[in-house]
């Protein structure tokens, strides 16, 4: 499976924002947007780039780079949202926050998106009841996540839920601290969706 082999840091550097990648570090003074804010790289430190195109690209970059997603990924993704009858761009953002690995991380069942991709593929995770170990799956309004039963007793996941028990959980999840369930109650509204992009610049980039 393809994925992302640069420093995960480095995404966050090159976006110019913290995308939240490396959990419990992020919220501490390591973080490296804090200490080196500059895209990385010999000319990181140089002009940066602001035509319109510069700036589309950089909401598309940033966009997968927060989600996890990659490019041809990322374009199916925004092929199903023009497809849908509401703006295109928040139809995008709307599908991406549908992935499991996302609600995962959401119900604070994870310290980042990449290991919420990881306790999915790990086979913690179920839907409904039954197992689903792929990140990519798209929930629906009533549809039930839960931890397996067994991953319950794991110290690496009783870690993780200690360390984001009082992470917000967003309105359109409702979950149960004590039954380890979340249950999609609606589909995220724009303004519940905290991604720091002007989404229609990658409408714009992706309809020339
Ligand atoms: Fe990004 Fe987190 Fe690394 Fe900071 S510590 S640069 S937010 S991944």
């Amino acid at each position: 499976m393809a994925r992302y082999t640069d420093s995960v840091c480095k995404q966050c550097r090159r976006e110019g924002q913290k995308l939240f990648l490396k959990g419990q570090r992020c919220y501490t003074g390591k973080c490296a947007v804090g200490r080196r804010a500059y895209a990385p790289g010999q000319h990181g430190q140089g002009r940066k780039k602001t035509s319109e195109y510069g700036l589309q690209l950089r909401a598309k970059q940033m966009t997968k780079r927060f989600y996890g997603v990659l490019e041809s990924q990322f374009h199916k993704y925004y092929e199903a949202a023009a497809k849908k009858q509401g703006k295109t761009g928040e139809e995008l953002l709307v599908l991406l926050e549908r992935r499991l690995d996302d609600v995962v991380y959401r119900l604070g069942w994870a310290n980042s998106r990449p290991e919420a991709r990881q306790i999915v593929t790990h086979g913690h995770i179920s839907v409904n009841g039954r197992r689903v170990d792929i990140p990519s799956y798209l929930t629906s309004v009533g549809e039930t996540v839960s931890i397996m039963p067994n991953s319950r007793k794991s110290e690496r996941i009783k870690a993780v839920l200690e360390a984001n028990a009082s992470r917000p959980v967003p309105k359109w999840l409702d979950v149960n601290r004590e039954t380890l369930e979340g249950k999609v109650a609606a589909l995220p509204t724009r303004d519940e969706i905290d991604l720091p992009v002007d989404e229609t610049l990658i409408v714009e980039l992706y309809s020339k």
